[in-house]
């Protein structure tokens, strides 16, 4: 069986120009390089940005329990103009692997990929890894979602998942995040009751009610953080009042918010406290009101737990680093695995998203050196 050198395999993918979710092969690709080294590989389908549909990937090897979990993304994000060398080329020079994707993060898929090929050469174990691959992390966010119905479907449980996003910052191992917090939009509109202004008694000013509405929520406390994440912060980012004449008092004003929670709430939770401050305030009002929600993601935390207390380990011995577990960060597919117990290890994020994405070539080794010692404690 072969080993898969952590580099090549990069140079590899990111040759596949995957913006949005173009598929280009590279599933396939995928499919064909884990199969060869025992995998079951299987491609599940999610709607796409284009006409076609985005391509995931969920490979498992071996049947038994307990099973480990590798998980990654191959779409990468445009801003293609003006590099120095191509961004899907994969050029190695001076150290580093230059490329869209070497950080965020086909650079980790290579390594998981070919930590997994080493330790399923050399060493007997008991158990099951699987490899999951989303087609559209970085855009609509379908992919891992399909994954999860399919393996619910499938009765497969997955004990531990590695997600390997670009989670270190000045060096690799010196972040591991083990949460993240929730995103949650709302929008608020008042219904009153219009009328001239100068006849006071008359009318019902929506204005008032939602500004008193505004006042209130910003002045609730919705918790004091948890350990590893800050308060829970709502933000009101739009106030609007349809309104041509000064002397006419509105039928209707509205706003907008963001709330950023952490995992002290839930968004179904979140979203009835809410609606009752929001409704008892229009009530004295006499206002009525319509609050619609639109949850972008759950918040998360997984509590240290062995297999984490144990990675950090790891980080320590191969990289010297004490490694700070926190829940900084925007989303990742991460916010779709549910209660599995999980936390994000990869490549450091300097230049993700950015023009000349590239990774010091140490660093793709280093993180493949992690990713094997996990198994080897794993198992
Ligand atoms: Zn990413």
């Amino acid at each position: 069986m072969k080993i898969f050198n952590e580099i090549k395999l990069a140079q590899e993918l990111i040759r596949f120009p995957t913006v949005k979710t173009e598929d280009k092969g590279i599933m396939k690709f995928l499919s064909k390089k884990l199969s060869s080294i025992g995998f079951k590989c299987m491609i599940i389908k999610s709607k796409g940005t284009g006409l076609k549909p985005a391509l995931n990937l969920y490979a498992r090897f071996g049947k038994s329990k307990p099973h480990i979990n590798f998980l990654g993304h191959t779409d990468v994000v445009a801003n293609l103009n003006d590099w120095k060398i191509a961004p899907f080329r994969g050029v190695v020079r001076k150290g580093y692997l230059n490329g869209r994707g070497s950080q965020d993060m086909k650079g980790g898929i290579a390594c998981f990929i070919s930590a997994v090929s080493n330790f399923i050469k050399n060493k007997k174990f008991k158990g099951s890894i699987s490899i999951i691959i989303t087609a559209d992390e970085e855009t609509t966010g379908y992919g891992c979602p399909a994954v999860m119905k399919h393996l619910k479907k499938k009765g497969e449980k997955i004990d531990f998942s590695i997600v390997g996003e670009p989670s270190s910052n000045k060096s690799v191992g010196d972040e591991i995040r083990v949460g993240r917090r929730g995103s949650m939009n709302g929008i608020i509109t008042i219904y009153g009751k219009s009328g001239h202004s100068a006849f006071a008694g008359s009318y019902i000013n929506p204005c008032t009610a939602l500004a008193k509405i505004i006042a209130k929520l910003k002045s609730s406390s919705l918790d004091n953080g948890t350990k590893f994440m800050p308060p829970s912060n709502l933000e009101f980012t739009k106030m609007n009042v349809d309104n041509l004449s000064e002397n006419v008092v509105p039928q209707s004003s509205s706003a907008k918010f963001n709330v950023r929670f952490n995992s002290k709430h839930k968004s179904a939770s979140l979203k009835k406290k809410l609606s009752k401050i929001i409704n008892a305030v229009a009530k004295k009002e006499r206002c009525k009101t319509k609050i619609e929600y639109r949850v972008s993601g759950e918040a998360f935390y997984t509590k240290p737990n062995k297999e984490i207390y144990m990675v950090k380990k790891i980080v320590k011995k191969v990289t010297g680093n004490s490694a700070k577990l926190n829940c900084r960060g925007g989303t990742s597919d991460s916010r779709f695995l549910g209660s599995i117990p999980r936390l994000e290890l990869g490549l450091r994020n300097t230049t993700i998203h950015m023009v000349d994405e590239k990774s010091p070539i140490s660093d793709l080794k280093k993180l493949t050196k992690i990713y094997y010692n996990i198994l080897e404690n794993y198992f």
